[in-house]
């Protein structure tokens, strides 16, 4: 499979690593958003949340929350965003599932939030109803 992260999980391309152990990796990002962004990928392929299993995907956070806490105490900072891309009107370039943790500094050129869209109630009422809907027929 042609996955540059499976490649990089593979040792066959180089990366700054944080963190390893038998399910995961954490490496700084090679086109960083800010200083110290990193990613949390875990070692299987999965290429999206519907793919992750909700065992990975609990394990991904709890490594995502301690790379917070080491890069908050390293770089001195106490604001971050943590992003995480499916599909690629979403944004996601590399289809390997992965966590992005990036630190945020007062006037940094990362950019996160859009402008706020209205709707009619209407839309709000019918799309909440589809979702309670669609929850009360999921067994999670
Ligand atoms: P996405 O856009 O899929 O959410 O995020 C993919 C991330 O992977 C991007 O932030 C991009 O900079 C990063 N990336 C792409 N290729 C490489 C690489 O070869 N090494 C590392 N460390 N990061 C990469
Ligand atoms: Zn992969």
């Amino acid at each position: 499979m042609d996955c540059i992260f499976c490649k990089i999980i593979n040792n066959e391309i180089p990366s700054n690593r944080l963190f390893e152990n038998d399910r995961f990796i954490a490496i700084l990002d090679a086109f960083p958003a800010n200083l110290g962004h990193a990613l949390i990928i875990p070692k299987k392929h999965y290429c999206n949340i519907f793919d992750i299993t909700d065992e990975d995907l609990q394990e991904a956070y709890k490594i995502a929350k301690y790379i917070t806490i080491a890069l908050k105490d390293t770089l001195k900072i106490d604001d971050f965003n943590l992003v995480q891309n499916n599909g690629s009107i979403a944004g996601q370039t590399v289809f390997h599932f992965h966590i992005h943790v990036i630190p945020r500094i007062k006037n940094d050129t990362v950019t996160i939030h859009s402008k706020v869209m209205e709707f009619d109630n209407s839309s709000i009422e019918s799309v909440k109803n589809s979702v309670v809907k669609a929850l009360s027929e999921n067994t999670f």
